[in-house]
């Protein structure tokens, strides 16, 4: 009968406390001693001076060693539906108001952008309206033809006097003769917008006295860009559980929380009783229709209304952390989804750096719809701006990309292949 073989003096013994736990996160000492004394092994001692960080210097490093893959010129050559270069240089309660323009940026300052990034044209929501839309267009479109579309805004400050219907239907007459290439409305109408601009009662987005507008539209073939409520967040309390707690922190005014706001649920329905009524007007919904983080009800308004699109701009942060559902969204909706930025270009857009015009903004966009990448940020900024997460890339195939980067832009814009 063979001896046994000693056990190696170096090897724990099977009775030994440290055997039974897994040796490559060895505890630390203080643990192993206690749990000789059968306390929690799992227990130890916090350090006081680390657990006091502020959110606002968390700046955590991911360790994850995941692919970059760098997309400095799009696949398809890009029309950005969503900018602002100008916007209305007077406001009453947030609402614009009058003709006087200011300017964010000339021809020349964006035109090196669009060349590196393969910006074919940027559409300029905030045009304005009368003489000032007339000097937007001069300023952009004509400067540098096919690089710039403008588009025009309501005429609010009269939708008090009983002739509004008309004349808000001859500034669009006159806007299209202008050389508008549609109608742009902010989240104005919904949550700021009152009788008398900034007295009286607050309009609903239904309000019988746009169906004019509405309707002209139609007639003169102009999309409508509408922007109505904004992230589903910005209608809660900016509580421990706001997931935008930060965002909205830094700007309080963003939150729409509380008694002098009608709920997120009451605008939505309140645009969508306008798109039930106008099956000839083309909606452009902005910003995934403000429903991104439910892709299945902005799926459900989609197959609803025929006459309704969609932009994705500053929302690829909600649509790149769900990259499956994102996908199958566009995949479904591959005619009816626009490529837009909300680009603001600095000093203005310094603030929010999901919107900050310029190569890096552009690259983000890129790989999320080109690539298959990983866990990357969604702006260009040390701390994500609208949520403390990342986003993964979905890849989408040629013939939806040049569908999204261009083709619906293009035929909606009636501009050529
Ligand atoms: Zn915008």
């Amino acid at each position: 009968m063979a001896a046994t073989k000693p056990l190696s003096p170096h090897r724990p013994r099977i009775d030994s406390p440290v055997r039974a736990r897994c040796f490559c996160c060895s505890p630390p000492r203080s643990m192993i001693e206690r749990a000789a004394a059968d306390k929690n092994p799992l227990q130890t001692v916090r350090d006081a001076n680390k657990v006091g960080l502020r959110l606002s210097d968390f700046q955590p490093r991911s360790m994850l060693r995941a692919r970059l893959t760098r997309i400095e010129r799009p696949r398809f050559p890009v029309i950005d539906v969503h900018t602002h270069l100008s916007w209305m240089s007077r406001t009453r309660n947030g609402v614009s108001v009058g003709e006087d323009m200011t300017w964010f940026a000339t021809p020349d300052d964006l035109l090196p952008v669009m060349e590196h990034r393969g910006i074919r044209t940027m559409v300029n929501l905030t045009g304005g309206i009368g003489s000032g839309l007339e000097a937007a267009i001069a300023r952009f479109d004509r400067v540098a033809p096919g690089r710039f579309l403008t588009m025009t805004e309501p005429s609010f400050e009269y939708v008090a006097e009983s002739d509004y219907p008309q004349r808000q239907a001859d500034a669009l007459a006159h806007a299209k003769r202008a050389g508008a290439c549609g109608l742009k409305l902010l989240k104005t109408l919904g949550l700021y917008l009152r009788e008398r601009v900034d007295e009286g009662a607050r309009l609903t987005i239904d309000d019988a006295r746009f169906d004019s507008m509405w309707a002209t539209c139609a007639d003169l073939g102009l999309p409508i860009f509408i922007h109505s409520a904004d992230p589903a967040a910005f209608f809660l309390p900016t509580d421990r559980h706001n997931e935008r707690y930060e965002e909205l922190a830094h700007h309080p005014d963003w939150s729409f929380h509380g008694e002098g706001f009608p709920s997120y649920d009451e605008l939505i329905a309140a645009r969508d009783r306008v798109i039930a009524r106008h099956p000839r007007t083309t909606f452009v919904l902005m910003h995934v229709g403000s429903q991104a983080e439910d892709l299945d009800a902005i799926s459900a308004c989609l197959d609803r209304f025929p006459n309704v699109h969609v932009d994705i701009s500053a929302r690829v942060g909600e649509l790149g952390r769900q990259p499956r559902a994102s996908r199958r969204f566009f995949e479904r909706h591959q005619d009816r989804i626009l490529f837009g930025t909300d680009a603001v270009p600095a000093p203005w857009g310094d603030e929010v750096p999901q919107q900050l015009f310029g190569d890096a903004l552009y690259e983000i966009y890129y790989r999320f719809l080109e690539t298959e990448d990983e866990y990357f940020d969604y702006a260009p900024a040390d701390i994500p701006p609208q949520g403390r997460w990342s986003i993964y890339g979905i890849g989408l195939p040629d013939a939806i990309l040049r569908k999204v980067y261009h083709d619906n832009a293009a035929r909606l814009l009636g501009l050529s292949a």
